[in-house]
């Protein structure tokens, strides 16, 4: 099959906050501009069910409300979507070429918004039992949750939120964490210390996790005793649920051997440009200190000037 070829001024990959700013600020620029997005608008917060550090929302917002309206905003101002995975990337010549299944898309400049994935834990038995009773999106899968043990695993400011959240479904949640203190920011730490059905496991990895078609057990290890125990589900039930969130992964393989990285995250200056003359990288896939909301949205708002900058300088 001969795949079709189209210009843009701007491509932009990924449709989260960083993606879908740096869409409405070249649709405003007047700009032709494509977004590719391999799954849902939004990325990852979409799976947040209660934002409220976003500014103007004192009551908070939802992950996937808050970005469906940079969606309708990026499509008011002519951006266009396709909704596919980007195969392979070219961005030796001026000619930028981003390559998906069906297209061959040609741009004058490229802003990189990919984002990040969670994490796995790394222990035996995860990856068999993923969609088995390990669930990495707390929204998509409280439902199962009802009347349930539930463990969720780390310590951050997602680890902490979702147990908080998952509180409102489950028996009981217990938080097993590596340390003895909490990383998440004090204001989540004090919400979770009030939640009557949330417990804490510290200083506890996970070593192993054990099922066939579900949870059926789970082993941690104390890391100062280094004594093991087997979490088994308390009787007369089945099985238990595991919510690793244990930070997250950069997803930028596919630009590896195209532009400079640190440990897979996008290396960028202030202007948001990586080591590569017209292509640009917003948002959580770069190096940065600050991953949110509004630091993926502000990212992306630069990268765009930038790229704008960036075509009239060539011309
Ligand atoms: P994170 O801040 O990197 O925290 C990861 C947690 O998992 C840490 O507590 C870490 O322990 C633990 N951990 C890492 N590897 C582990 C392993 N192999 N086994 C067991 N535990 C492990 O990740 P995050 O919570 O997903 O947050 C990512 C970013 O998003 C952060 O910048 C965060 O502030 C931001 N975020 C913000 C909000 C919000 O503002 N409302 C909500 C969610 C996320 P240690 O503490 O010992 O390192």
């Amino acid at each position: 099959m001969s795949k079709r070829h189209e210009s843009y001024d701007v491509v932009i990959i990924g449709a989260g906050p960083a993606g879908l700013t740096a869409g409405i600020y070249c649709g405003r620029s007047m700009l032709k501009t494509l977004v590719i997005e391999q799954s849902l608008v939004g990325g990852l917060i979409t799976s947040t069910e209660d934002l409220e550090n976003y500014p103007g929302f004192p009551d908070g917002v939802g992950g996937e409300e808050l970005t469906n309206l940079f969606y309708d905003q990026a499509k008011k101002y002519g951006v266009k979507f396709k909704f596919t995975n980007v195969k392979k990337v070219d961005f030796s010549e001026q000619d930028k070429i981003v390559e998906t299944f069906r297209n061959i898309y040609h741009a004058k400049a490229v802003i990189i918004a990919t984002g990040v994935k969670p994490r796995p834990i790394g222990c035996k038995g995860e990856e068999k039992l993923i969609g088995k009773g390990i669930s990495f999106c707390s929204t998509c899968d409280a439902n199962l949750c009802i009347g349930k043990d539930v463990y969720v695993i780390g310590g951050g400011d997602s680890a902490v939120e979702e147990a908080i959240y998952l509180t409102k479904f489950a028996r009981k949640v217990t938080i097993i964490h590596r340390r003895d203190e909490l990383r998440a920011a004090k204001s989540i730490q004090q919400k979770a210390f009030k939640q009557k059905n949330l417990e804490f496991m510290w200083n506890t990895i996970v070593t192993e996790i054990k099922g066939t078609d579900c949870v059926e057990s789970m082993v941690v290890k104390n890391v100062k005793t280094g004594k093991e125990t087997n979490i088994v589900p308390r009787e007369g039930d089945k099985d238990f649920m595991v919510f690793p969130y244990v930070g997250l992964e950069p997803v930028t393989s596919i630009f590896k051997d195209e532009i400079n990285m640190e440990e897979g995250f996008i290396k960028t200056d202030e202007e948001m440009a990586t080591s590569v003359s017209g292509v640009f990288a917003a948002g959580d896939c770069r190096v940065k200190s600050l991953r949110q909301v509004i630091t993926a949205a502000s990212d992306g708002a630069i990268a765009a000037t930038s790229a704008e900058r960036y075509i009239d300088s060539i011309g």
